[in-house]
């Protein structure tokens, strides 16, 4: 995508220093078919259902499948057994949980902790003041590796609000990582504030509208 090299340049980073993840919730199989023979092998899905049904059908495909929604336990077994990386990680029961699914034959599931930097209640994520426990929990367990942090910031056109969220997830991950704990991964910045993200060190974009057009609303599974 062009707005991503451009952002590197910017940024003075190599555009392999970010991927881009392709948004495809609410989207049919062929736009994802459509995206994949153009070059995208990295998709997200929010609904379990909707993307279980998608990637049992495009199982032919080489994609790597990143679950980016709010996770329940009781649908943990199969985000553990479809997809290589998950989002949304903000208590440990649910990673307990994915660790204890996900099947001794496939690599450990890549995931992410989310964290709510708005404080605003209804959203996901663990908070700020309770990452550090949770990132070393999940470390810890056997069949999963933690490689980050993810934040969806609240809705705002404030961009000096985004970039302060954005430089405050880094500076959280640092901190992690001065622990020890190697983290690789920074998922922040959406089709309206990429390259604000890139500049402040995201390595993966989590992209839906600006690749695939708008979501329809009246279909009941955006978000
Ligand atoms: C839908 C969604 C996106 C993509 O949003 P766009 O504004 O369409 O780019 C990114 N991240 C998450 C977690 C989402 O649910």
């Amino acid at each position: 995508m062009q707005r991503i090299d451009a952002a590197c340049r910017q940024a003075r980073r190599p555009p392999a220093s970010v991927l881009l993840l392709a948004i495809s919730k609410t989207f049919p199989t062929p736009s994802i078919q459509e995206a994949y023979f153009a070059g995208q092998r990295s998709f997200g899905e929010n609904y379990v259902q909707e993307a279980v049904e998608k990637i049992t059908e495009l199982a032919g495909l080489d994609i790597d499948w990143h679950f980016t929604g709010p996770l329940q336990s009781n649908k943990t077994r199969l985000v553990a057994s479809h997809f290589n990386w998950v989002h949304g990680i903000d208590r440990y029961k649910i990673a307990q949980r994915l660790s204890e699914a996900r099947d001794a034959h496939l690599p450990p599931l890549n995931v992410c902790i989310q964290v709510n930097l708005s404080g605003e209640a209804t959203k996901g994520g663990a908070d700020r003041n309770s990452v550090s426990d949770l990132a070393h929990a999940v470390a810890m367990l056997p069949r999963l590796r933690l490689r980050g942090l993810m934040t969806i910031p609240e809705p705002t056109p404030d961009a000096a609000l985004l970039r302060r969220r954005y430089a405050e997830l880094r500076s959280l991950r640092d901190a992690l990582n001065t622990d020890g704990l190697g983290l690789d991964t920074l998922s922040m910045g959406m089709s309206s504030d990429l390259e604000l993200a890139i500049e402040e060190g995201a390595t993966i974009v989590r992209v839906g509208s600006a690749i695939f057009g708008a979501r329809n609303p009246a279909n009941g599974t955006t978000g």
